[in-house]
């Protein structure tokens, strides 16, 4: 197996940001990798990714990754010059080249920029680009272990017939100032509401609950995250049951259990919503159940894709 060729500046493959990205044809060094001030993907959040994490030197679930990414650019009208099995060579060479067995992976695409100025996005040239980073959680080990302590805050969630909650996205101002409110309440992060008032989700996180043995989660105006279907799939494996639906915040409160998703740490305890304390300064049983089993499945061919690495360094 042959490797492409990093083009690159810095020396230092430990300077910081580490990683190693892929724009305009080239692998570059991740603090090489730059946009625009004028690309319409920085001015006016005009783009869609996607994260997928690599553990233990493999893809996990990446079809479904991609699935969501190639739908959110037709969805968005953007167009870009690789096709599926293209964007995974693409992803695997910033993985392999970047070395980390733990990673974590982003590919994404901006509207781009007009040549011209034009105001008509069909003028713009969308840009793709992809990443590999250190893999990253939303709980840090300590908040793994104790469970996270999380606030609800009465900011709405963006609605779905203003942005299709479909196409993973940057619009997280809402998250952002819900994430201010946990903070002034004295929790670590935060779960918004939807256009009912019910829960939605927490910045890039889903959200379920475990009430009288069953698991809930939101479906209105939420991502519907690939940890969230892991979720639904593992309760079959587990044979639980798990339903979608709204969850208000005394549904939530009343639970015996709550855990949140994201790629970026798999299935989190949480410990208190509010002043609502779970379990006892301990993840619950079926919340660990289903965390256990995830990691497990990390190692399945089912949805693991080993990667290979260069030998050479
Ligand atoms: C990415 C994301 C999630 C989690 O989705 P996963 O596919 O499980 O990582 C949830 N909510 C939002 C808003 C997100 O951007």
């Amino acid at each position: 197996m042959t490797f492409p060729k990093i083009s690159q500046s810095y020396t230092d493959p430990y300077d910081y940001p580490q990683g190693i990205a892929f724009q305009d044809g080239q692998y570059l060094m991740m603090r090489d990798a730059k946009v625009s001030v004028l690309d319409w993907g920085f001015l006016h959040s005009d783009a869609t990714y996607d994260t997928v994490h690599v553990w233990d030197g493999g893809f996990f679930r990446l079809d479904l990754h991609l699935d969501r990414f190639f739908a959110g650019l037709q969805k968005l009208n953007m167009t870009i010059p690789f096709d599926r099995s293209e964007v995974t060579d693409i992803l695997t060479n910033c993985v392999a080249l970047s070395g980390y067995q733990n990673a974590y992976v982003e590919m994404l695409c901006t509207r781009g920029g007009s040549p011209n100025f034009s105001r008509d996005p069909r003028e713009a040239v969308n840009r793709f680009m992809a990443f590999a980073v250190p893999y990253g959680s939303v709980a840090n080990p300590d908040q793994m272990k104790r469970g996270l302590r999380i606030a609800i805050s009465d900011v709405v969630r963006i609605p779905p017939k203003s942005v299709d909650p479909s196409i993973k996205n940057y619009h997280w101002l809402d998250l952002v100032r819900g994430l201010y409110d946990a903070f002034e309440k004295g929790a670590e992060t935060a779960l918004i509401v939807d256009t009912n008032g019910n829960i939605a989700e927490g910045p890039g996180f889903n959200v379920f609950v475990v009430n009288n043995g069953a698991l809930h989660t939101p479906e209105f105006g939420v991502l519907p995250g690939i940890t969230r279907r892991t979720v639904f799939d593992l309760c079959r494996k587990l044979d639980l049951k798990v339903s979608v639906g709204d969850v208000s915040p005394e549904f939530l409160k009343g639970g015996e259990e709550v855990f949140i998703t994201s790629t970026a740490g798999g299935i989190m305890p949480v410990s208190t919503v509010d002043d609502v304390a779970f379990g006892n300064g301990k993840p619950g049983p079926i919340t660990t159940r289903i965390k256990t089993l995830y990691w497990e499945m990390h190692k399945h061919p089912e949805w693991a894709t080993q990667i290979e690495y260069p030998t050479d360094v």
